[in-house]
């Protein structure tokens, strides 16, 4: 292995070590998501009241808001052992009857972009999920036999970036539903905060609070954030994260005031400079900028919707005044009624 790899890998490990470090163990450790960690914490108690695992969850919303942590924090507080898995991982529905045969009661299995199930995989979640059996056919053709186990308890935790891809059936069989939303600024702070603690490192409040303002309401964001701003402090300042710092590190990594990146600009630059503000097909976007259409849908597109900056119509996205004003351009002439009505939003 060449010397360059090795320090490019052993920074991942650092970043791999740094990343299970901040993970919340439990639900006191997490911040922020005020309703559902009310609703999860119901859930826990009235399930260890009747001595049952819980019942089966789905968190859905943006990457990087914690889905997956919740998962672990719930497997922590019900002692239960946790099963990561995630959807475009088990092909084949044996993958699956493998899974669920080595789990014992009480276990957690979870699924991320559970939305990514085959079919054959999710029949056989289905009965494993509602009646705690698995249906297994045995021999092929009219001899062919089906054999039923039964199962454990267990409980299955799915996470999706996109609900609306989940088949009704198996949307269905999740008990409890929660949607996580991007955090506000205030829990986003405090989770900066407490990372920087984590990490041995030295923030100002204001400091904190400039990264939580261009987090993105993601708290994924505001940990890469911090890493790479503490990275600046280190190596051109004195190792102190201040406000100045602060700004002198994002300025040099191009994110704006709101936590637009480079990507972000590029998009609302197509729309606006090519597409005369939109409507334009999020295909045609994504050609544009050489992006991956459902990347932009899942990781860039929420954040700008949520900032009102782009609208989704039924013949495509279409940028609204915010954008222009962020921007610095002009509003142009609304020259029909569809780009009259998204430069009034
Ligand atoms: P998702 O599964 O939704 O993509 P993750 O659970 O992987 O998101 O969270 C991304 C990162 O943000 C993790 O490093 C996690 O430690 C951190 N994180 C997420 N939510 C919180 C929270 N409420 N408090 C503290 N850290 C959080």
């Amino acid at each position: 292995m060449s010397a360059e790899k090795r320090v490019v890998s052993g920074s991942q490990r650092k970043t791999d070590r740094d990343n299970i470090a901040l993970r919340p163990r439990r639900l006191a450790d997490m911040l922020g998501q005020d309703r559902v960690r009310e609703n999860l914490s119901i859930l826990i108690e009235a399930a260890a009241a009747r001595s049952e695992p819980i019942d089966h969850v789905l968190f859905y919303g943006p990457p990087g808001l914690g889905k997956t942590s919740l998962a672990y924090v719930i497997a922590n507080e019900v002692a239960g052992n946790i099963r990561v898995t995630a959807g475009p991982a088990i092909e084949r529905a044996g993958d699956l009857a493998a899974i669920l045969t080595h789990l014992k009661q009480g276990d957690i299995l979870f699924i991320d972009e559970v939305h990514r199930l085959g079919k054959a995989v999710e029949e056989i979640l289905y009965p494993a999920m509602e009646d705690f059996v698995l249906d297994i056919v045995i021999g092929k053709g009219p001899a062919a036999k089906t054999l039923r186990l039964n199962l454990p308890r267990f409980t299955v935790i799915g996470a999706t970036t996109r609900l609306a891809l989940l088949a009704a059936p198996l949307r269905d069989r999740f008990g409890a539903r929660f949607r996580l939303d991007f955090y506000e600024q205030k829990p986003m702070q405090r989770i900066v905060l407490r990372a920087a603690r984590l990490l041995n490192v030295e923030i100002s409040d204001d400091g904190a609070q400039e990264i939580a303002r261009r987090a993105r309401g993601t708290p994924r964001v505001g940990l890469r954030l911090l890493r790479r701003v503490r990275d600046y402090a280190e190596a051109r300042a004195d190792g102190v994260i201040t406000l100045a710092v602060t700004q002198a590190a994002l300025a040099l990594m191009e994110i704006d005031t709101l936590g637009l990146d480079d990507i972000d600009r590029r998009i609302l630059r197509i729309i606006i400079e090519k597409y005369s503000g939109g409507p334009v097909g999020l295909d045609t976007i994504a050609a544009a900028i050489s992006e991956d259409s459902a990347t932009i849908m899942d990781v860039y597109e929420p954040y700008l919707i949520q900032l009102g900056f782009i609208d989704r119509t039924p013949r495509g996205r279409a940028c609204t005044r915010h954008a222009y004003r962020h921007l610095g351009i002009s509003l142009p002439e609304a020259d029909d009624d569809e780009s009259q009505r998204a430069l009034l939003l």
